[in-house]
């Protein structure tokens, strides 16, 4: 198990995110932005404008969650590119009717209805090599992994004057319109689930623009230089007319099905409901835990440290396999394990962690995939497990760190908890095959902060590496204090 440095390019791939709240410009930038990259475009908000449309022509409560997401689930959308398919009808002017302006922030709060979307949204990704997404929260949930988000923004009656321009022949008021959009935007940014970022909380690699007063083909130029290099067409443009439609958001066995093969397969997509279902992924937690308890008699120090809410991250040391349980003992949370890609090599082992929320990471190099899937974990607020030292090692010292959690903290603004394992070593050595029975200490330090963004939102890499050192001297502490309760043995040395 171990975890890469810096994100690698993905050769022939593509993602550019762009966010920011109503009549900021990102559809014209983004239809402008794909026609030049050859790339796919995949509007987000006409996607949940369109399960508005049809929960209201369908009579569903705006405040039905349940019934909002069955519904979003049964529906066949096809919002790519210029088409607005619901169902096969042509929705695009109906989706954009002042009705399902005031109903759509309603349904787009409710995280039920947004893990259906997001699910589709990042389908479509995995589906569309180079991909122009638009949205609230791409660069954020959807695809934290994208090669370049975008912020667009303006002053709100700017936007409210374009949003009328846009209606025009409707006597459209600007004055309504911004009224309008302020209100859409205050829920949009409010709500509980994935919200509108401000400009202030942006990640530390988003680039924010102010669209007043600027033609949209300078800042698509702009958009085209910060991705230098990476924008270069590849050899077979991918045609709008032939980017696949969404997934139907029906046939929900079919996709189960496929969701369960493509988890055994360390390069397939890796679904945003990621692993089981919280009701049997809790019954193997209590399975885990049941073993942890009588074989090994876990004994968790400094339990108090962890965080009680939010997304962090577990640093422990490695030292055995069974590492990878005894840790379960640290939390009740849903626990996201970054493992070595070769554990994928066993088809049955693969599919297994998969099902259980962990990914692979290739060790050769750096892996920008996994990166983006743990980005993906923490952005959705959940823990994820990395071991840092990267692989299984021997003896009381820890192994060099690599900066991959130091960056991947301070990118994800999470912190990085250190934890020691004593005793583990001796439970299954190698050469011996049926484990030991012996006592296992886990020394929890204290939560390690992400190093603050700069005002431009970045963070420096000297920052990553203080982050970095002070984890290793806070880890090694946790580890000689685990080893001396668990009363391991003289050193040996590191492999
Ligand atoms: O972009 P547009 O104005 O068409 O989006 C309509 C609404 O859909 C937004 O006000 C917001 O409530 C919701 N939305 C969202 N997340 C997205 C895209 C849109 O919540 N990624």
């Amino acid at each position: 198990m171990t975890q890469p440095a810096t994100p690698r390019p993905a050769p022939d791939r593509l993602v550019v995110a762009i966010d920011g709240p109503s009549g900021a410009g990102k559809s014209t930038v983004a239809a402008l932005l794909a026609a030049r990259l050859g790339a796919a475009r995949l509007d987000t908000g006409a996607m949940y404008r369109a399960v508005t449309l049809a929960a209201l022509r369908r009579g569903v409560p705006l405040d039905d969650e349940p019934a909002l997401a069955a519904l979003a689930r049964r529906l066949v959308l096809d919002v790519a590119d210029d088409r607005v398919l619901l169902d096969g009808q042509d929705v695009a002017a109906a989706i954009r009717s002042p009705e399902v302006d005031r109903a759509v922030s309603h349904v787009a709060a409710h995280p039920a209805v947004r893990a259906v979307l997001v699910d589709a949204q990042q389908r479509w990704i995995q589906d569309h090599p180079r991909a122009v997404v638009e949205g609230r929260d791409i660069g954020t949930v959807v695809a934290p992994g994208a090669d370049l988000k975008v912020y667009l923004t303006a002053p709100p009656a700017e936007r409210g004057r374009r949003r009328a321009a846009q209606r025009a022949g409707q006597a459209a008021d600007p004055a309504a319109e911004t009224a309008a959009l302020e209100a859409r935007d205050r829920l949009d940014a409010g709500r509980a689930a994935s919200p509108l970022p401000r400009p202030e909380d942006l990640a530390a690699d988003a680039v924010l623009l102010d669209t007043a007063g600027q033609s949209p083909d300078a800042i698509v130029d702009e958009l085209l230089a910060r991705l230098g290099p990476r924008r270069a067409t590849p050899s077979a443009p991918q045609s709008p007319v032939a980017s696949q439609p969404l997934p139907g958001i029906g046939a929900r066995a079919a996709r189960r099905l496929a969701d369960w093969r493509a988890r055994s397969d360390p390069r397939g997509p890796w679904p945003p409901e990621i692993g089981l279902g919280p009701r049997s992924y809790r019954a193997v937690r209590r399975l885990v835990r049941a073993i942890n308890r009588t074989a090994w008699r876990v004994t968790v120090h400094h339990p108090e440290r962890l965080p009680t809410s939010g997304p962090y991250i577990i640093a422990p040391a490695h030292r055995s396999f069974v590492d990878f349980f005894v840790v379960a003992e640290l939390t009740p949370r849903t626990l996201h394990y970054m493992a070595k890609a070769e554990l994928w090599r066993s088809r049955l082992l693969g599919a297994l962690i998969g099902v259980l929320g962990g990914f692979p990471v290739d060790r050769e190099g750096v892996d920008r995939q996994a990166m983006s899937r743990a980005e993906t974990v923490l952005a959705r607020g959940d823990v994820l497990v990395v071991f840092p030292e990267g692989r299984r090692i021997e003896g009381p010292q820890l192994a060099r760190l690599e900066e991959g959690v130091a960056f991947l903290a301070a990118r994800s603004q999470v912190p990085v908890v250190p934890v020691g394992v004593g005793g583990t070593h001796r439970v299954l050595p190698k050469g011996r095959w049926l484990p030991r029975l012996v006592p296992v200490h886990l020394v929890v330090g204290e939560p390690l902060a992400p190093p603050p963004r700069s005002e431009r939102g970045r963070v420096a890499r000297h920052q990553v590496h203080a982050l970095n050192e002070a984890l290793a001297a806070a880890l090694q502490a946790c580890l000689d204090e685990a080893r001396r309760l668990a009363g391991d043995d003289p050193p040996t040395s590191a492999s």
